[in-house]
């Protein structure tokens, strides 16, 4: 049974009660965490205050900085344990396990590196004045994050709010949060001080809507579908809380005729495989020029057909998917795109070895998808790759920029100035040429457009977002 972790104790929910976790590739119940209510969030924000007050404010940068980085190295000395909990909390397949706790460690390293190196500036003003910002926390932040990427959600968001001089009260997602609350144990254990870090386990709509609306809490950082967005700016607008939004996405892999395919085939089949298509920056729509199409899906269509999916111990191209209703959500997608005649180009396959009750789903490369289809427009959140053919630059930026969202693109041209064309032209946050998502981004500003989302984390940048400006006027003659 997995506890709440408040000011660097387990504790139980006042509730009483519990929500059992399920290994999606048997789908077992495995253990059980806190079905937690607004009493448990409100003795966190309690916590998470008296730290502020009395310990954490008065730390400097560079303290902060070292327990960060302590953080970071506790992190690696317990990788396999770190991952084990994601591989069967998630279904992770452990190449993919390994690599969130890798991006996690490397989360804490860098903003231990930034603690010290975030300032304010001396503006120029009338004669007899100096000016100067000083770069301010919020205070108490908010965390709300998704079951996709635990370590990896909780590493760039709660790492870039401690750096910035936040303390942090966290609510996991109810479907994976066991390496969550094991990283915070392992922030006591390195002298986070008591209060600093704190989680509390439950459903979205009690914990998170109780976090969300608790007038303790100073910025809110939500990493989530664009619905639940709403729910948190609703909440939060009530008492002008600032919300960081970090929504889905469609995002486009625009590949041109001239294309490196030795270079684009791989990145595109993995931007679309990587944890089973559950990724905000899936590159879910495949736009390829017109005479490239047919020998560009000819070559992915065998690579869909040479993927494997798994139980996550088996360490295939792709795992289980989260849930029933998340597996059931992708059969419906693709059972509206039998109806609608939407050709279906290859499939993967899922190994004999899988138990029948697992969320397993056969990676699938869809062609000729209408862009007004809800296929070409609303996130599957599964392996499904839809492909559409375009004309000219003009026809790739309308397809592009045809659905709400805006997180990220890829283009793939050897053409140097169609590349700054096209990347100006796009609508996202995040523009990758020539490569897509390579070496996970941990130092690049990530963030959408639209209704992917507004404000960024990840890099130094989320430091603006974890940090309000106060300007300071000195009339000295
Ligand atoms: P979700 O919106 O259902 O849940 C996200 C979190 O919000 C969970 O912790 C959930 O318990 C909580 N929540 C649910 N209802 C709530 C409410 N009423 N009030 C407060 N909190 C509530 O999303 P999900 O299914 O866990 O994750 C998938 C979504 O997350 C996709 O849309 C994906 O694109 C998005 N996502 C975005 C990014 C990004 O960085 N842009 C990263 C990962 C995932």
């Amino acid at each position: 049974m997995q506890l709440n972790f408040i000011a660097n104790q387990p504790v139980p929910s006042s509730s009483g009660r519990t929500i059992p976790m399920i290994d999606p590739s048997y789908a077992e119940a495995f253990d059980d965490i806190q079905r937690s209510n607004a009493q448990d969030i409100d003795v966190a924000v309690k916590a998470a205050r008296h730290c502020l007050d009395t310990v954490w404010s008065r730390l400097t940068g560079p303290e902060r900085g070292r327990l960060l980085m302590r953080l970071s190295e506790s992190v690696i000395a317990h990788t396999d344990e770190l991952a084990q909990l994601e591989l069967r909390d998630c279904g992770k397949p452990s190449t993919q396990a390994l690599a969130d706790v890798a991006a996690l460690a490397r989360y804490f390293e860098f903003y231990a590196g930034a603690c010290d190196k975030f300032h304010g500036q001396t503006i120029p003003y009338l004669d007899g004045y100096s000016v100067l910002t000083w770069r301010e926390p919020h205070g108490v932040t908010g965390h709300i994050i998704p079951w996709n990427y635990p370590m990896q959600i909780m590493g760039r968001s709660v790492g870039g709010a401690l750096a910035a001089g936040n303390v942090c009260v966290v609510k996991p997602s109810e479907d994976a949060c066991l390496s969550i609350i094991r990283v915070a144990q392992l922030a006591a254990q390195v002298g986070f001080p008591s209060g600093a870090i704190n989680i509390v386990t439950g459903f979205g709509h009690e914990v998170g809507d109780a976090l969300a609306r608790h007038a303790g809490i100073d910025h809110i950082s939500f990493t989530g579908s664009p619905s639940v967005g709403t729910l948190i700016q609703q909440a939060a607008a009530v008492r002008h809380c600032p919300v960081t939004l970090e929504l889905g996405g469609k995002s486009p892999q625009i590949v041109f005729a001239d294309a490196n395919l030795d270079d684009a085939v791989p990145a595109i089949l993995n931007a679309i495989v990587q944890n089973a298509g559950q990724t905000c920056s899936a590159g879910s729509r495949l736009l390829i020029e017109q005479s490239l199409y047919e020998p560009l899906l000819e070559r992915l269509g065998q690579r869909f057909e040479n993927l494997r999916v798994g139980p996550a111990a088996m360490n295939l191209d792709l795992g289980p998917l989260i849930r029933q209703s998340q597996q059931q959500r992708v059969w419906d997608f693709l059972s509206d795109a039998q109806v609608a005649k939407i050709p279906m180009v290859a499939q993967g396959q899922i190994v004999d070895e899988a138990p029948q009750a697992g969320y397993y789903q056969a990676p699938t490369l869809l062609r000729d998808v209408p862009v007004s289809h809800p296929l070409a427009q609303e996130e599957v959140f599964g392996p499904v790759l839809c492909a559409m053919p375009f004309e000219d630059e003009d026809e790739a930026i309308t397809l592009a920029n045809a659905t709400r969202f805006g997180l990220v693109a890829g283009i793939w041209t050897r053409d140097g100035a169609r590349q700054f064309r096209m990347a100006k032209r796009i609508q996202s946050g995040q523009v990758f040429i020539n490569n897509y998502g390579a070496g996970g981004g941990v130092e690049l500003p990530f963030g959408g457009v639209k209704s992917s989302g507004y404000g960024r984390e990840k890099g130094f940048e989320a430091l603006l977002g974890f940090t309000t400006l106060k300007t300071v006027a000195i009339r000295h003659g």
